[in-house]
């Protein structure tokens, strides 16, 4: 298996007044090419930190953190920016969808950063709404979809640039029961396809849906288990 993020002694430290906060503590990790991992631990273990910094978001204070064989510590900002767009897709909490554009025009953003031409935008976003199961919401506006399609349409915003990892922080996490169950049936069609996936959550039911789980505790490794 080829090794896509390899993490050696990575730490993020915050200092607040006279604490210093061990956001991550001398964490050191690999994951390959079309893992499912899950990244578990109570609010405040670190998993958003270190999810941060694997979506090239966030700067470790120490260590360092190679993405696909390149050292990240040594890019530029702009390089960055590009290996965020094009490496990396997130899916978050929130949705963070633009409420004004439509789910079409929300899907197709990372598409115009990454220099595609119209025609092509339409087409991959429209691609990517169905591969999420809403190609019959393609003009909605966030604020006229439920909450589930709000994610898919996340989602698909994540997909559309086929990016090697896609990240999501407690996608479920403003879903209920029924919508939930739907999101994680999504992302298990996406890893079948090949996609690496690294999903954070608090909650168990949601962690076993992925081959491997990682529990973090005080921003150190506690456990890191593979399926049978
Ligand atoms: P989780 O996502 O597991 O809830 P976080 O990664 O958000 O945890 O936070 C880990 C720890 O780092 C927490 O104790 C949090 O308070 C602290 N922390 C996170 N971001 C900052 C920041 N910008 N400044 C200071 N402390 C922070
Ligand atoms: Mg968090």
């Amino acid at each position: 298996m080829s090794c896509l993020i390899k993490i050696d002694n990575l730490s993020k430290h915050y200092l607040l007044s006279k604490n210093t906060v061990k956001a991550v503590d001398n964490i050191s990790l690999k994951i390959n090419k079309k893992e499912y991992v899950a990244l578990m631990g109570t609010s405040g273990s670190g998993k958003s930190t270190l999810m941060n910094i694997i979506g090239c978001l966030d700067t470790p204070s120490k260590g360092s953190y190679y993405l696909n064989n390149k050292n990240v510590g040594e890019l530029s900002d702009n390089m960055l920016a590009e290996i965020r767009n094009l490496e990396v897709g997130f899916v978050f909490q929130t949705f963070n969808l633009l409420p004004r554009m439509n789910a079409l025009d929300n899907v197709a953003l990372p598409l115009i950063y990454a220099g595609y031409a119209k025609d092509d935008r339409i087409k991959l976003a429209k691609k990517a709404l169905k591969e999420v199961g809403l190609s019959d919401r393609v003009y909605h506006k966030p604020n006229e979809l439920s909450g589930g399609q709000r994610q898919r349409v996340a989602i698909a915003r994540a997909l559309v640039n086929n990016p090697s990892i896609i990240l999501a922080d407690e996608p479920t996490g403003n879903l209920d029961s029924q919508n939930s169950s739907e999101i994680m049936k999504i992302f298990k069609k996406i890893h079948q396809k090949g996609n690496t996936i690294i999903l954070v959550t608090h909650e168990t039911e949601i962690a076993k849906n992925a081959n491997r789980i990682i529990k973090l505790k005080d921003g150190q490794i506690l456990t890191d288990e593979k399926k049978q």
